[in-house]
């Protein structure tokens, strides 16, 4: 059987991951916090890795696992480019999947809206609401910017080039072809997420509301076990869930 092993393995997901695995009867290889546990040890004794952690965490966790030549699951949010290039560079020698949201609902939200965007015009306006618990620190959250993403693809747009979020003040008109984001946070909300294509008289809004963090525990389990099976390469959600 996989021996999975957590790093960040005391957080809110640690915590859901250890209780999922339990629940399905799976061997659980141990777990590394900040300044707690042997990262490399850890690595060495499982057979696949799951990472919810902190973005800092990411160099280390990508050489350690190149090295014993270990599958990882990066759940962690808030990565900035550079994170990516480290991930595609690590995905030439193990597999790697990386996703800002494991649920299978926001995976298939994420097609829908791609293809939406896909068959709408630029004279339809996108903005991406989303709401997270009062210790979130990252925004726009990683779900909002997967969202984002396959807006971008369904339009044939770079969402670098579009993307807009933090507006305050005098911010001047929107912009045509814009992809925005608004971000609220408070209390203990898993993750509220809301996609709205707005032009002139009529609006569209699809959305998904995480009731609990069981759906990304349960999710980041499923995509370990099928992690593990796959050859050097970098994989998401969609490959998992066959989307
Ligand atoms: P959390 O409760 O803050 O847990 C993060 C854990 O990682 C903490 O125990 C933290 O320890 C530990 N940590 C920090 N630096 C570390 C390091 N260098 N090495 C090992 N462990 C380290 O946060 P969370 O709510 O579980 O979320 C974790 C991440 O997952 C966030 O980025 C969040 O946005 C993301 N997330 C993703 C999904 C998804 O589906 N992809 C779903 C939910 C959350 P300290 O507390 O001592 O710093």
């Amino acid at each position: 059987m996989t021996a999975i092993g957590i790093i960040g393995c005391n957080g809110r997901m640690g915590r859901a991951i250890r209780t999922e695995l339990e629940a399905k009867g799976l061997p659980y290889a141990g777990g590394v916090d900040k300044g707690e546990g042997d990262l490399s040890a850890l690595i060495q004794r499982s057979d696949v890795l799951i990472d919810f952690s902190t973005p800092a965490a990411l160099k280390d966790t990508l050489e350690d696992c190149m090295l014993a030549k270990k599958p990882v699951v990066i759940g962690t949010t808030g990565l900035e480019e550079a994170h990516h290039h480290l991930i595609d560079a690590a995905s030439h020698t193990i597999p790697v999947l990386q996703t800002g949201n494991m649920s299978l609902g926001v995976n298939l939200l994420a097609a829908l809206v791609e293809s939406a965007a896909a068959r709408l015009g630029d004279d339809w306006d996108i903005e991406i609401v989303e709401m997270h618990h009062r210790h979130k620190v990252d925004a726009p959250s990683g779900t909002a910017l997967l969202l984002g993403e396959a807006a971008a693809r369904g339009r044939g747009i770079a969402l670098a080039e579009h993307k807009e979020s933090g507006r305050d003040g005098i911010t001047g008109a929107r912009a045509r072809g814009a992809i925005g984001f608004a971000a609220l946070r408070g209390g203990s909300v898993a993750g509220d997420h809301q996609v709205i294509f707005a032009t002139d008289d009529e609006r569209i809004e699809i959305g998904h509301r995480a009731e609990n963090r069981a759906i990304f525990a349960r999710g980041a389990v499923k995509a370990a076990l099928w992690l593990g099976a796959q050859s050097a390469g970098r994989y998401d959600m969609k490959n998992v869930l066959g989307l």
